[in-house]
């Protein structure tokens, strides 16, 4: 298989069951059984929330901070679900994670950036998988590197996984600011194209690190198309034990999704809108350029003429131009008779170029440079 060329067995089922982009929302990590019932509860009075997250073991870049509660957490994540009725996703990186989270009948399973960078541990986890259907998301790389990404959805379906996602969650680049990882915008269109029908998720979130800019994200990714949102929430964020500063009250998130155009053929139309006004811009952008530099030109004709005593207004060559231009607009078919006024004004602006400068003396002109 070429790498380019990513042949997956896709059948994505959970991923794409609302007509809405689907929104998993939950605490970054589980701390306590209040903390993740409270959250799941203020959760589930906004029926845009279609699943449940929560981080059990926790990949923490320096030892000795939060790790995650671990096995307990699994218990409260059931309990959750039984209360709730929301299906149930959590973050696995190895063997132990896969055996227990199926133990205790978690819904959907991710991979995390930081287990997505490294192959052997994505083979670990796909090994543990073989044979069980559950969908599985995948994190993009810490690195922008998108061949990573990729291999990692075909570690998992070859393993026999083929309900697949993928979920955007930002780069770590020389310059993120203001993001705490790159989102890099223009991944979304690759990994579109590489990877056709896999339902692509934004982690808005982990992309902007801090709650105020939530909105401009989410909304990015929305215009982009992402089939769905991942958006850490927590009862109390401001004493969350991980990522404290970018995770919201479930009605902060409510507040989040109010804001958003979550409308997704609303949004593609809007797309659509945006792309043909930059077009427009561009092209207006040209248009004026290219009279400037047509009436540049009528200027050094006026030039031409003053030095060699010619009139200005010279009838015959006048009508060959228009002549000119009317074919050209009848042959790509423009109207005529706009085509037409917009000569009739470049032609008065041009004469009235030239008369300036054939009553400027060569003298006069030289002296105001100085
Ligand atoms: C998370 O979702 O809490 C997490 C650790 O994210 P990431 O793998 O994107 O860093
Ligand atoms: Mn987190």
């Amino acid at each position: 298989m070429s790498s380019n060329n990513l042949n997956l067995t896709s059948n994505s089922k959970i991923l794409k069951s609302t007509s809405i982009p689907t929104l998993i929302s939950g605490p970054c990590s589980a701390e306590s059984e209040e903390q993740m019932l409270q959250t799941a509860r203020g959760l589930i009075n906004d029926h845009r929330v279609h699943i449940f997250r929560a981080g059990i073991w926790k990949p923490r870049t320096r030892p000795g901070l939060f790790e995650g509660v671990g096995r307990v957490g699994l218990e409260w994540l059931r309990t959750v679900k039984q209360e709730t009725g929301l299906p149930t996703a959590v973050e696995v990186a190895n063997t132990k994670h896969v055996e227990e989270a199926l133990e205790y009948g978690v819904d959907i399973l991710w991979v995390g950036a930081r287990t997505t960078v490294n192959p052997f541990s994505v083979q670990e986890v796909a090994d543990a998988l073989q044979g069980v259907d559950i969908p599985v998301l995948v994190k993009n790389p810490v690195n922008p590197d998108i061949q990573l990404w990729l291999g990692a959805l075909e570690r998992l379906n070859r393993a026999g996984i083929t309900d697949l996602g993928l979920i955007h969650r930002g780069f770590s680049t020389p310059n993120n600011k203001p993001y705490r990882n790159h989102p890099k915008w223009e991944t979304i269109q690759q990994i579109r194209s590489l990877a056709p029908g896999i339902p692509l998720f934004c982690d808005p979130s982990h992309i902007a690190g801090r709650r105020d800019l939530l909105e401009t994200v989410s909304q990015q990714a929305l215009h982009l198309g992402v089939d769905g949102l991942m958006i850490e929430s927590h009862i109390n964020p401001d004493v969350a034990l991980s990522d404290a500063s970018q995770q919201v009250t479930p009605a902060g998130l409510t507040k989040l999704l109010d804001a958003l155009d979550l409308d997704h053929e609303h949004v593609a139309s809007k797309e659509q809108l945006q792309d043909l006004r930059t077009l427009i811009d561009r092209l207006d952008h040209d248009l004026i350029n290219l009279l400037f530099l047509r009436s540049d030109v009528s200027k050094r004709i006026g030039e031409y003429k003053r030095a060699n005593a010619l009139d200005i207004f010279q009838a015959g060559r006048w009508s060959e131009v228009v002549e000119d231009r009317l074919r050209l607009a009848n042959e790509i078919g423009v109207d005529e008779s706009f085509i037409r006024a917009i000569l009739d004004a470049i032609h008065q602006h041009s004469i009235g170029v030239q008369n300036e400068v054939m009553n400027t003396p060569a003298s006069v002109k030289k002296e105001a440079v100085k």
